[in-house]
This record gives structure tokens, sequence and C-alpha cells, in this order.
């Protein structure tokens, strides 16, 4: 993966410029456990190019205390880890020696680094920007991160130099999808995720054709929360953005490995919501429900039940997905969410050995069968999962028999206990067993 490291004095805007680049206000905020402190990755991908802007804010503690050791600290590994190193200095500010430090020291070290002349707010410092120049870091471009002047023509530089093609994702990584209709904090929720407080629209309609990704850490996990632009895009009309948020779920879907369907608790489970989970179902993707909003309703020790009774009910099909109620505004049990995620993700990946398979079914459920069914035998000859996420399996059936769809349920409900297919939609096809031709005596 192609890297960008962004470094520089104190207070010269490195933040700004990072977020705006990152389309995100601020960087991860880390006290939570495990979540990586001193170095934040955002992978940014646009058409067929990625990379990773690679935060290295938390090596430098204190913004207003210029303490040098630490700049260069940071530059040093800024160059150890990126392909392409920022040099962010401040135009107003002017040249001061820790700018020159640092480019010296990137200049000894042979890096690839490029001057980002910020604060240039007015044509007047734009020509006092090229002064720079002298830092020895080609080109120089005057920005102002604040006001969003020239990022968008860095940004193009920046993609000019990484190579084509979207890399896989990497294995270990739990791919999710914020779905869910307008207004139910999709937005405010990867906000409180990634430690924002505010949400920045400066997606111009007709620029469908980027996506940002987000990436993030968390006990020791790691996250990437598909087109996050994609998830703050909004339509004109309600109508609009109702349609919108449709076709959006349709493609974050595909693009995840696990979906996180968005409800609203002061509005409850509508027929969008229905129908956005419905899609969520025909994908075969694993579903967490997120009852958010939970702070709008007034609660006694039942409510939760009684609320979890009233939106199942009336999203039947998805009875296999786990149901949360969250906060985006307080953050309560918001980071409860990205473990349900991962444990919904692996979950989707079990694979039952045949074997196993077959001596659960023929035993223990087998047994339960002729219980439920007052003596009649479970036609089942064999069983195998063919496939995972969605668990797929196929049973062969003696005499060309088809279980009772409430059958199906059953076993479906015992396959998910037994080898925690947390959150997945199981697959069972049924086959007639097609009887072995005898064999011909001598
Ligand atoms: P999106 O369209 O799904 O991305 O929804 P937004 O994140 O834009 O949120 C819509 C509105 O609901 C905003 O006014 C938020 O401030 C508000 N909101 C989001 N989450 C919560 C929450 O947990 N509690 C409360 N009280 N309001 C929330």
């Amino acid at each position: 993966m192609y890297r960008v490291a962004i470094v520089g004095r104190p207070n010269v805007g490195k933040s700004t410029l990072f977020n705006r680049l990152a389309r995100s206000r601020r960087a991860l905020v880390g006290n939570e456990p495990g979540m990586t402190r001193d170095r934040i990755f955002h992978r940014i991908r646009l058409d067929d190019r990625e990379f990773e802007l690679v935060d290295t804010g938390g090596i430098v503690p204190d913004e207003r205390e210029a303490i040098p050791e630490k700049v260069l600290e940071q530059a040093e590994l800024a160059v150890g880890e990126a392909n392409l190193v920022l040099l962010v200095v401040d135009a107003r500010a002017g040249l001061t020696p820790l700018d020159g430090e640092v480019a010296a020291f990137l200049q000894s070290r042979g890096a690839d680094f490029w001057i980002v002349a910020n604060k240039v707010d007015v044509d007047a410092i734009e020509a006092d920007a090229y002064a720079f120049s002298a830092l020895g870091g080609r080109p120089v471009f005057p920005v102002s991160a604040e006001h969003n002047l020239g990022v968008g023509d860095l940004l193009d530089r920046i993609l000019d130099r990484v190579p084509e093609g979207v890399l896989p994702a990497a294995d270990d990584e739990i791919r999710v999808a914020i779905i869910g209709r307008p207004n139910v904090g999709k937005s405010s929720l990867l906000n409180r995720l990634i430690g924002e407080e505010r949400v920045i629209v400066t997606d111009v309609p007709g620029t469908t054709r980027d996506a940002v990704d987000t990436f993030l850490a968390h006990q020791g996990r790691n996250y990437r929360i598909v087109d996050t632009a994609g998830i703050r895009r909004k339509g004109k009309t309600d109508r609009m953005a109702e349609k919108l948020s449709v076709v959006m779920a349709r493609k974050h879907m595909a693009m995840a490995d696990v979906v996180l369907l968005v409800l609203d608790a002061a509005e409850g489970a509508t027929k969008l919501d229905a129908t956005i989970g419905g899609y969520a179902w025909e994908e075969g993707r694993p579903v967490v429900i997120v009852v958010n909003k939970w702070d709008m309703v007034e609660k006694d020790t039942h409510t939760m039940v009684q609320r979890e009774r009233d939106y199942r009910g009336r999203m039947r099909f998805l009875d296999y997905a786990p149901m949360i109620f969250v906060s985006a505004l307080t953050g309560q049990r918001v980071f409860k969410l990205l473990e349900l995620a991962a444990a919904a993700r692996d979950g989707s990946r079990v694979r039952v050995p045949t074997a196993e398979l077959n001596a659960f079914l023929q035993g223990e459920v087998a047994t339960a069968m002729l219980r439920r069914h007052s003596g009649r035998k479970f036609p089942l000859k064999y069983a195998c999962q063919v496939s995972s996420s969605p668990p797929t399996f196929v049973l062969f059936l003696r005499g060309g028999e088809k279980l009772h769809f409430s059958t199906e349920r059953f076993l479906s409900n015992r396959l998910r206990e037994r080898w925690r297919f947390f959150a997945s939609p199981l697959r069972i096809l049924q086959k007639p067993a097609i009887r072995a031709p005898r064999k011909k005596r001598r």
C-alpha cells in the first residue's frame, strides 16, 4: 500500500490538512483500550487508486510546545513508514529554524518530500509561500486547509503518484457497512467511532465516483468502514434522500463483510427499514441491528425487551441478527458495535467438518426431530457445508422428501447454536438422496 505521511512543527495545521484529505474533521480519539494512539491510518480511495494517509500526530503530545526532538522523532517515523512525506509549514509565520531542521533531516535520509505551505488564505501570502522552496522539498503547494483551498490539487498530485489498482482487502480486516434510511444517525455513529465531533458535508453533487474508507483499530482487530463519504451523502428532498439511502445501502453491502442496519428508536422500525433489511438478507451478509438514539427513549426495566419484540415482529426475516441499543449522542455501547461486527464476521466464516456435521445431525438433532414429529424419522441421508459467507448446507434427503419450513428453521437454529454462526443467515438446500445402484452379485 502506498503511504503518505504528514510532518511538521506544532501549529502549522497538520491535523486540519490531514482531516481535509481524509474528509473528516479530527483523527481518532484513543481513550478506548486497544486503540493505537500514536499512529492512525486512513485509507483513501479514488476510482482505482488507493493510498494510506499516516497520521503521526500522537507523537507530539502538546501542540503548543515546540519540542524539536519530538518533531524529529515524528519525521523519523514518517520516513520509515511512508513512500511520500508532506512537510507542512506555516506560510503566515514564515520560515522557522525548526522547519529547516526537519527539512535537513528529511534530505539527509533521502526521503521523497513535498512542501505544503499552509494558511495561504490570501493571494499576498501565496507569493511568500514559494520562499519555502529553499527547504529543498519540491514542489511547494500553497494551500489553506482551513478554507479548503488548494487541497484538491494536492490530492490529485498525490494520486498521480499512487500506483493504479485497488489492493485486495487484508485478510484480517473486517469491512463494515453502516446502512439505514436518512437521519437515523449513520454519520453520527461513524463520527462517534472515529472520534469526531462534527461532520463536514463537502460532497458536491456529481462527485459520486469517489469513495473514502475509514480504517480503525479496536481491541486488536482492524476495521474498515466502507465508503464513509457515501454514508454522509444526502438527497435534496426527503423522497430523493430515501431513494438514495436504498441505492447506497445496496452498494455498501456489496463491499462489506458485515452490515450494521441502523434504526431510529424515536421512530421505531418503519417500512423502509424493513425494505433495507430485506436487501441485507438477500445479500446473505451477517447483520447487526443497531437501534440508535436510545437516549431519547423513556425507559423502565421492560422497555428494551418490549422494543426488541416489536422491531423483530416487523422484520421477522432478520431473526438471526443480534440487536443492540446505542446512542451516538452519549456514546452508550457504541464500541460494542465493533465487537459484534467482529463476531459476526467470524461467524460467517465458520466451516464445519463434514464428519462432525453428520454426527451432530444424525445424533442429537435426529433424536430431537423424532420427538417433535411424533416418531417420524428425520429422512437425512447425508449433509455437508458447501460454502461460507453465508454458511450454506446441502441436505440429501431420503425418498426426495422436503422438510417443512418450520423444521428447516428448527434445524438452522440448532446449527447456529452448535457452531456459533452468530448473526449470519444460514442457507439450507435440500436435495433428493440418490440411491446407490445395488452391486451385482457375481
Ligand atoms: P444519517 O442521515 O443517518 O447519517 O443521520 P445523522 O447522523 O445525520 O443524524 C440525524 C440527526 O439525528 C442529527 O440531527 C443527529 O444529531 C441526530 N442524532 C444522531 N444520533 C443520535 C442519538 O444517538 N441521539 C440523539 N438524541 N440524536 C441523534
